[in-house]
């Protein structure tokens, strides 16, 4: 089992209740991104918050694996809805992540395919999903939770008819994100095992601008309390 498990969040609310928890926090500031070692139910975790978008995400999971020693990365955070089944504050537990917005179609690649690598969609690590349904089984009393393939891009997507043709209809996405395949790909490239858990914060519909704020709070929470549960039962 991995020593050192690297938690990371792309924004201050989906790391803000890791960080009131972890003890012996020690922090280091690399290429402007802070990490905060510690422990968290007696286990060795590195907390980070990558910021917004796949550049970042790769930069912060790089970090983590190479000065960290992570041995295991789990995301926590807020997603768009892409499942027609989904509402805001249920949970994605990843079963792989992918790019949408990788696309050289006009060369022939479906789209999510990097051109001349053999990997594409990173499937997530089996053990990690059974602690997170495990979790998810403890926890979700009054909303749902579903394993699927989480989508990201360096998009805030609102728009259903790209939702429902594209991220669900072609690419068969349960979520779409900004950061998850990012991660996913440099554990994947760095035999790093992962997780992605998302809870929902909108419907990926254009009524974000309305409603984003006062649900990524609640989604943040839903999420945490996931991963803080993982951690336990680790
Ligand atoms: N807090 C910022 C917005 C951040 S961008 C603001 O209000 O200005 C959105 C973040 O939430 C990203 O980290 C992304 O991973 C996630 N996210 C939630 N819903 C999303 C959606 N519909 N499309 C893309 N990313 C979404």
């Amino acid at each position: 089992m991995a020593k050192t498990i690297g938690l990371m969040g792309a924004m201050d609310e989906e790391i803000a209740l890791l960080l009131e928890r972890v003890e012996n926090q020690e922090t280091a500031v690399i290429a402007g991104i802070r990490f905060v070692k510690g422990s968290l139910h007696g286990k060795d975790v590195v907390v980070c918050k990558s910021g917004v978008g796949k550049v970042n995400a790769a930069l912060a999971a790089q970090l983590l694996i190479d000065r960290f020693e992570a041995g295991a990365i789990w995301f926590t955070g807020v997603a768009g809805a892409v499942h027609p089944d989904l509402d805001v504050g249920d949970i994605v537990i990843s079963s792989s992540c992918q790019q949408h917005d990788m696309d050289a179609s006009p060369l022939g690649y479906p789209r999510g395919t990097v051109p001349y690598q053999e990997v594409s969609d990173f499937p997530a690590d089996p053990v990690f999903i059974a602690l997170a349904e495990e979790a998810c089984t403890r926890l979700c009393r009054d909303h749902k939770y579903i394993v699927g393939r989480v989508l990201s891009g360096d998009q805030f997507i609102a728009d259903r008819g790209f939702v429902s043709s594209v991220l669900y209809g072609e690419m068969e996405g349960a979520c779409v994100e900004m950061e998850g395949a990012a991660l996913a790909q440099v554990c994947g490239m760095n035999r790093v095992p992962f997780v992605v858990l998302r809870s929902i914060s909108d419907k990926a519909d254009g009524s974000a601008d309305v409603n984003f704020a006062e649900f990524t709070k609640l989604a943040a929470q839903r999420s945490f309390e996931i991963l803080n549960d993982m951690v336990q039962h680790l």
